[in-house]
Order: structure tokens, then C-alpha cells, then sequence
């Protein structure tokens, strides 16, 4: 597709946007992104989504001054993309410039890259319906899952093994825990309690699980910050994952085996229900018809 994409402070047309080969994103995948959502005009959680940049920037030192124009560029990407009626996604990806090779930063001189590119992209309801099967793998990642970097390899690698054995996603398991999976975080629910790895230097603090964490205080479901053990996994009543890609989005199967009875469990489709009221309108409230 033809996007008009929004490249180092220009407005162009997505074939007339090129980088360096000697920008640094593509030596050392050196810098940072977002994801985000914007339902039918509205940018969903922008505020979230542009602290978490600013923190992953500061945490890379990655110095980027106009973080305060961010938000009417994406606004004027839905506009010039005719996406303000669409589920769009907005990808915005900023890198450390281009500089010849060398580990080390460049001057400061060297303004960084920023790319942002919107699209339309709807939800994935086949599977928030009836629910994704996963694998499970070792969490072979550094140790700053925390900030969202594009360094993705280790992401890329285990999705691809979940998807080569026709599963939806890989969950993540370190020193005996579910940290999170390669591209959402991850919850287990047992008895009415949700259980989630706490944030910490493990996982990406999720917007996602952020905007969980608000639906079930107002809807007064206990959640918890304990990882749930890999031991038991099978013991779950119900599991789901949660990231701006998937929304909420239920987990029937681990490594060939059924969680509770094999479908979407009760409170998975309570969130769901809460959330969807919240972003795609037309799959709430009297429509719900495909549950
Ligand atoms: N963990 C990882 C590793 C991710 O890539 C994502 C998706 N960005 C998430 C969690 C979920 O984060 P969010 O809800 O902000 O999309």
C-alpha cells in the first residue's frame, strides 16, 4: 500500500521514503518504537504510548527533542490516510541517525531518524472469538525487556516457531515463570484472580495490561502481580493475552494441551466485553452477536 508516512519531518508518499544503509536502526537495530491503535478517529491511549517513548529514549539515551509533536502527526496520518472511520494502526519508530559504523554514538550533531507510517488494520475477530493456541519457550531475551527497542530478533524468532507449529503466539517462561510472550503480556486466571508478571526489567510494562489493570478495579475483579509458575499452567481456569495487536485475546491451548475446558473462559469474555465497549463500538453493548 501507497501510505502517506511521515519521515524525518516530511509528509511523503511511502515509495518515496527511503533511509541510509548507514542508519543505525539497520546496523544495531539501535532504537526504540510504539504501536498504536486508533479506533475510528480516536488515538487510543496516546498519552501512555508516548510516556513509555520517552521512557524507552531516555533509557537508550537516545536524545529526541520534539516529543511534543508526535501526537498531531499521528492525528495528521489518520487524516491524509483517510483512516478517521477505519480501526487503523500507527507504527512510529525512532533510531539513533546515520552514522558510518561504529559502536559508539555518533556526534550530536546527527539528528535521529523518526518514521511513522498509519494503516488500516481491523481486529482479529475469528480468534478473540474462539480463542489462539500458543507454544511455550525459553525466555532467551537480555535483560531490558522493559524498554520497547526494535531489537526484536529473539521475538521474531520464537512467533515464527509458534507459527510453524500453527500456533498464534509464544509464551515466554524464566527461572520457572510466565514472563510475558513475544509480542503481549500474558494472564492466568485461577478462581476468579488474575494473575500477571509483575512490571519490572522481565516484561514490557503493556498499555494494554495498564488499561486491565482500570477495568478490573472499576469492575471490582482481583488482579494480581505474581507470575503464574510454568507448573501450573494446566491448572489455570483461564488465560489470555493482552497487547495493542490483540487486544484481549483468549489462550484455549498450550503446547497441544487445553486450558480450562478448551474455549474462552467467563471473565476473559467479561474484559473483553468492558474493553470492546471501549474501542470498537460496534462489537459491544446490544451487537455482541458474534460471542
Ligand atoms: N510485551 C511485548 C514483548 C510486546 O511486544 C508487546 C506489544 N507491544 C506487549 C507486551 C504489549 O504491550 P502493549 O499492550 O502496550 O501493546
Amino acid at each position: 500500500m501507497n501510505e502517506t508516512v511521515f519521515l524525518n519531518g516530511e509528509y511523503i508518499s511511502k515509495d518515496k521514503a527511503y533511509i541510509s544503509p548507514d542508519d543505525r536502526g539497520f546496523y544495531f537495530a539501535d532504537g526504540v518504537y510504539e504501536v498504536m491503535r486508533c479506533f475510528k478517529g480516536n488515538l487510543f491511549c496516546f498519552e501512555e504510548h508516548l510516556a513509555r517513548l520517552k521512557r524507552s529514549l531516555s533509557e537508550i539515551k537516545l536524545v529526541f527533542k520534539t516529543t511534543d509533536k508526535l501526537g498531531s502527526i499521528c492525528n495528521d496520518l489518520i487524516v491524509k490516510n483517510n483512516l478517521e472511520e477505519k480501526y487503523a494502526d500507527i507504527y512510529l519508530q525512532i533510531t539513533r541517525g546515520v552514522s558510518r559504523r561504529m559502536h559508539s554514538f555518533p556526534k550530536e550533531n546527527v539528528p535521529p531518524t523518526i518514521y511513522i507510517v498509519a494503516y488500516e488494520r481491523l481486529p482479529y475477530i475469528n480468534e478473540l472469538k474462539n480463542g489462539i493456541r500458543t507454544i511455550t519457550r525459553p525466555d532467551i531475551r537480555w535483560l531490558r525487556c522493559d524498554i520497547k527497542t526494535i531489537s526484536l530478533l529473539p521475538n521474531t524468532l520464537m512467533f515464527q516457531e509458534a507459527r510453524e507449529k500453527n500456533a498464534s503466539e509464544c509464551i515466554f517462561i524464566r527461572n520457572g515463570v510466565i514472563t510475558e510472550a513475544s509480542h503481549s503480556n500474558v494472564m492466568g486466571i485461577k478462581d476468579g484472580i488474575i494473575f500477571t508478571h509483575p512490571d519490572c526489567n522481565l516484561i514490557l510494562p503493556g498499555i494494554t495490561k495498564k488499561v486491565i489493570f482500570d477495568i478490573c478495579r472499576e469492575s471490582g475483579i482481583t488482579i494480581r502481580e505474581n507470575a503464574v509458575r510454568e507448573a501450573d499452567i494446566y491448572e489455570l481456569d483461564e488465560l489470555f493475552i493482552t497487547s495493542t495487536g490483540d487486544d484481549i485475546m483468549p489462550v484455549v491451548e498450550v503446547d497441544n494441551r487445553p486450558i480450562g475446558n478448551g474455549t474462552p473462559g467467563p471473565l476473559t469474555r467479561k474484559i473483553q466485553s468492558v474493553f470492546f465497549d471501549m474501542t470498537y463500538k460496534e462489537l459491544g453493548g446490544e451487537n455482541k452477536t458474534w460471542f
